[in-house]
């Protein structure tokens, strides 16, 4: 007696590596392309009683298949099989997909493989799958559906006789188990025969039409299904192969299942199938998964929900960046931002805007140097502050900065150290001296450990000393000053050692005089934050920016500044993707203008002079004792005092911004 075989659906079972990889791939690689995308999956036996096995899918499924992979596969008793997902770019697209041709396409592929023996040979690509995907890459949701082809044809009823379940008591069915155990141990193919005598085992192209020698053959096959009553999806292309390639028209089958990793004959189950002839004009393809809830349609998988919030939004922040290299800017290079130290001079209205501008940018790692506490008039400016910092004298603004990133994005490392930067003008007692120059020992070894310094303090002479430093470190030197109307955002040129003519100048460059002490004799105007409130944040924006442009330019810091004269707009005369990589940026929102200036290095600067970096590594703490004392050591150590002797001071080059000396922040 004879009825329909039946056969258990496949099941897909993508794990959360696979989606971490898919976004991976459509990120980076795949990007707007909705190509098909090559990919493998693992399929088992069943293991365990009630529990059928799913097709696996996990991290390495985008990887190339090696000896490895399929060792590693063979060692678990699994078995690669290859398929090919398409990550699509819209939710919209998963509806309007044609799955249709898809279906048809795979299935022409399919029969291809039966026909040509490539099946018999290798008999996983009857296992083959197709997907399509939309990965919601903000909220972490994927949108899937998978389809496992299966040929076949209205004329092709595949019956079979009872389904037996095996026993060890049945010295053949013993000896059907060892061998299969045996073949599977021995990193076998996910089907084969296996003589009528239970004993040998045989690849798929052994088969000889009806018998071998007389012998009737077994068709054995990695059986995923766990149910006593009939087989899994897998045997249905096994079926069609048997008509088309041998002509069969009756087989013994045995399902293969194992209990406790091994082959075990209570969990196999053997019948004879009877398969009718295959008409491949007519062949029909099916094979698209359910959905959970047993319904044609997408399946869809939230991993959001069950992320660890933290990593949930480093992913996020990197997403916004990554898809940037989509179209509009491919050669954004976010692992040197991610990579770039950032040490910020002053965490004031200037440094809380630079932090957060750059941590939009996928800077990782942010240090704050400053000395002050948050006062009451300092939320409102200070983004990174609140009301509740400045209670108790206030909290100390490096410190609360720093804390306020992390809570902000929890993937960036950020400290505050409190620090006050000595100043020329601002005489050191002798019992203050060593401690600092103490701290004058923890600003250079702050500066060696970062890529960038932002000069962002709230007077002149206080961003001299870090001037001084990064000329003699030569390190990307990033200032940023403002006055009531008007901004100056500036990159001081390469340190003094790197030989150029052409080296660019810093923020004192085109000073006729030394810094000194700016806070003495000045009224309470004068000496507070006396800004229009958008200026600090225009300027900020505009220092993050132009660091972004210095790093991706290929010069660096020694980037020429655009030529003025010339074409500046030309793209090929861009040093950077992002365009040019100005050396000063001076605008005023009195005129809501903006104007990109260069100079070159000032040989009598007083601060980034071969001269002045001279003294500095010569003599470090009596040169910088005088210089805090007299700021008059540094014009005349430079020159300036004798230059000014026969100059009027009104006639030298002097780039006054009208009340920019009042740079208050
Ligand atoms: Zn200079």
């Amino acid at each position: 007696m004879t009825t329909p075989l039946l056969f258990e659906a496949p099941a897909s079972a993508p794990d959360a590596g696979f989606w971490a990889a898919l976004a991976r791939v459509k990120l980076n690689d795949d990007k707007l392309s909705q190509n098909a995308m090559e990919t493998t999956a693992r399929i088992s036996t069943a293991m365990r009683a009630g529990t059928s096995r799913a097709v696996s899918l996990d991290a390495f499924a985008f990887d190339d298949v090696d000896e490895e992979t399929r060792a590693s596969a063979s060692a678990a008793r699994e078995w690669v099989t290859r398929g090919r997902v398409r990550c699509l770019n819209t939710r919209e697209a998963m509806t309007t997909f044609d799955r249709d041709a898809m279906t048809r396409e795979m299935g022409a592929s399919l029969l291809e493989d039966i026909v040509s023996g490539a099946a018999e040979r290798e008999p996983e690509r009857l296992r083959t799958f197709g997907a399509i995907a939309y990965a919601c890459l903000k909220s972490w949701s994927f949108t899937y559906w998978f389809c496992f082809p299966a040929a076949t044809s209205e004329t092709f009823k595949v019956e079979s006789s009872p389904v037996v379940v095996m026993s060890n008591d049945d010295a053949n069915d013993a000896a059907v188990v060892e061998t299969c155990e045996r073949w599977i141990a021995n990193g076998g193919a996910c089907a084969w025969l296996v003589s009528e005598d239970g004993r040998e085992a045989r690849a798929l192209t052994e088969y000889v039409a009806g018998t071998r020698g007389g012998e009737k053959m077994r068709l054995a096959f990695a059986d995923s299904c766990c149910a006593a009553t009939h087989p899994g999806w897998a045997l249905r292309n096994l079926a069609v192969l048997a008509s088309l390639r041998w002509n069969a028209r009756e087989l013994d089958v045995v399902c293969v299942r194992s209990r406790k990793g091994r082959v075990a004959a209570e969990a196999c189950v053997k019948f004879t199938m009877s398969i009718p002839e295959f008409d491949a004009e007519k062949m029909k393809v099916v094979g698209w998964e359910r959905n959970a809830r047993g319904k044609t349609g997408p399946r869809r998988v939230d991993l959001g929900v069950s992320m660890d919030p933290t990593q949930l939004a480093t992913q996020a922040v990197d997403l916004n960046l990554k898809l940037m290299r989509w179209r509009l800017l491919p050669e954004l290079n976010q692992e040197k931002l991610a990579a770039t130290k950032c040490l910020l001079i002053g965490a004031g209205t200037l440094g809380c805007a630079v932090a957060r501008t750059i941590m939009g940018w996928g800077i990782k790692h942010i240090t704050f140097v400053d000395s002050g506490r948050v006062s009451y008039s300092n939320p409102v400016r200070q983004s990174l502050f609140e009301f509740k910092d400045c209670f108790e004298g206030g909290a100390h603004k490096a410190e609360a900065a720093a804390k306020k990133l992390v809570d902000i994005f929890p993937g960036v490392t950020s400290k505050g150290v409190m620090m006050s930067i000595p100043m020329p003008g601002h005489s050191v007692g002798e019992e203050s001296k060593s401690s600092v120059f103490r701290d004058i020992d923890d600003l250079e070894a702050l500066i060696d450990e970062h890529d960038v310094v932002y000069v962002l303090t709230d007077t002149r002479e206080s961003r001299w000393l870090p001037t001084v430093i990064c000329a003699d470190k030569n390190k990307v030197c990033i200032n940023a000053a403002l006055g009531f109307n008007t901004y100056v955002v500036m990159r001081h040129g390469c340190g003094v050692d790197a030989a150029s003519d052409s080296r660019l100048g810093c923020y004192f460059c085109n000073d006729v005089m030394a810094p000194a002490n700016s806070t003495r004799d000045r009224t309470l105007d004068q000496q507070c934050t006396v800004t229009r409130p958008g200026l600090a944040p225009i300027a900020s924006a505009l220092a993050a920016e132009l660091m972004v442009a210095l790093l991706h330019s290929n010069d660096g810091h020694a980037t020429a500044p655009p030529d003025r004269d010339g074409d500046s707009n030309a793209p090929e005369s861009e040093p950077s993707p992002l365009g040019v990589v100005p050396h000063q940026i001076r605008g005023s929102v009195a005129g809501f203008t903006q104007t990109l200036f260069d100079a070159p290095s000032f040989p009598r600067c007083t601060a980034c002079s071969e001269k002045i970096v001279k003294m500095y590594r010569d003599d470090r703490d009596a040169f910088l004792s005088r210089v805090f004392d007299d700021p008059k050591t540094l014009e005349d150590a430079t020159g300036l005092t004798e230059l000014l002797g026969a100059v009027d001071a009104d006639d030298a080059e002097w780039l006054d911004d009208g009340d920019s000396e009042g740079d208050d922040f």
